[in-house]
C-alpha cells in the first residue's frame, strides 16, 4: 500500500472546525493513511483522534504546533511523534495556556474599550476545554454583527496594529525545541514561507533551529508553489534537515486547503517519517 501522509492539521481542540474524530474520518475519506493532529499549544484532541483512527484504519501521529517567539518573530514549530504524557512537554503546554488566557483577557479588555463587551465570556465558552485563539474572537465579532467576515475581524480589530491587537511573547525557540525533543518528538519548522523572512534571516533562523535540535522543515504545505518547494528544498540540503508534508487543514469551508491534497515530496529530500 502506498502511504499518504498529512502531518499538519487542526481540530476543535484549537481553532479547527471539525472535532478530532470528524477530522480523522475526513482524512480517511481523502485517502490519507497517516495523519498528524497538530493543534495550537495543546494535546487535548489526541486521545479522541487516536480512537477514531483505530476505528477507521488509519495511523494517527501524535502532534502539536507550538507558538514560539524568536527575535521578535512569531514562529510555529510542529512537534511530531511526541509522547503527549512527557512531563516537560506538559509543563510547557501549561505555560502556553497561561499566556493564551492572559492574552485573551487583554484582547477582551481592548474590545470593551471599543464598546464591545462580553468577548472573554463568549470565547471561553466557545473554546470549551480547548485553546482560545484569535479565530474565536473573530467568530464572536461576526456573531455580534460588528464585522461581516472573519478576515474583516482581523483587518479592523485583531490584526497587528489594530485596536484589539495584543503583542505576545510565546515560548522561546530553545524551550520549544527542548520540550519536543524531550518528549521523543521530531521538531519541524511549519510553513517556512509564511514568515516573510529574508534569506539572511532564514539562514540565521535555521542555524539556531538546527543547533537547538530542530530536525525538519515543511517543504510541502497545502498551498506551496513550485518555486517555494525548490527554495525550501535548498535550505533542507544546506542544513542537512528532513522534509515534512502537511496541509494545515482547519475547516471544510476553506476550499483551497484539503486534507491530504499535497504535492509529493521531492525525491532528493529525506522524509521526516524516516525518523519516527
Ligand atoms: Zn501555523
Ligand atoms: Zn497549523
Amino acid at each position: 500500500m502506498i502511504e499518504r501522509y498529512d502531518l499538519h492539521s487542526h481540530s476543535t481542540a484549537s481553532d479547527g472546525a471539525l472535532s478530532p474524530s470528524e477530522l480523522v474520518v475526513r482524512a480517511q475519506q481523502q485517502g490519507v493513511t497517516a495523519l498528524a493532529l497538530t493543534d495550537h499549544d495543546t494535546i487535548q484532541g489526541l486521545d479522541e483522534a487516536k480512537q477514531a483512527a483505530a476505528l477507521n484504519g488509519i495511523q494517527l501521529i501524535n502532534g502539536i504546533e507550538i507558538s514560539t517567539t524568536w527575535e521578535n518573530h512569531c514562529l510555529h514549530i510542529v512537534g511530531l511523534n511526541i509522547n503527549p504524557e512527557h512531563v516537560s512537554l506538559k509543563t510547557g503546554i501549561a505555560h502556553l495556556q497561561a499566556i493564551r488566557s492572559e492574552r485573551a483577557q487583554k484582547i477582551a479588555f481592548k474590545l470593551e474599550k471599543k464598546r464591545i463587551p462580553g468577548a472573554y465570556e463568549a470565547v471561553t465558552l466557545a473554546a470549551g476545554k480547548g485553546m482560545i485563539t484569535r479565530s474565536h474572537f473573530a467568530d464572536f465579532l461576526l456573531q455580534q454583527n460588528h464585522v461581516s467576515t472573519q478576515q474583516e475581524a482581523f483587518d479592523r480589530y485583531l490584526g497587528q496594529g489594530k485596536p484589539a491587537y495584543v503583542s505576545t511573547t510565546w515560548a522561546s525557540l530553545n524551550d520549544t525545541l527542548n520540550w519536543i525533543t524531550a518528549a521523543g518528538g521530531v521538531a519541524v519548522l511549519a510553513h517556512p514561507m509564511r514568515y516573510k523572512l529574508s534569506a539572511n534571516w532564514m539562514n540565521r533562523l535555521l542555524s539556531a533551529f538546527k543547533e537547538s535540535g530542530g530536525q525538519g522543515i515543511e517543504v510541502i504545505t497545502g498551498r506551496s508553489s513550485p518555486e517555494e518547494i525548490t527554495l525550501t528544498s535548498q535550505y533542507i540540503k544546506r542544513y542537512g534537515l528532513y522534509g515534512s508534508v502537511g496541509s494545515d487543514f482547519h475547516s471544510p469551508a476553506n476550499q483551497w486547503v484539503e486534507l491530504g491534497r499535497l504535492k509529493p515530496l521531492p525525491e532528493i529530500i529525506k522524509p521526516v517519517w524516516a525518523l519516527f
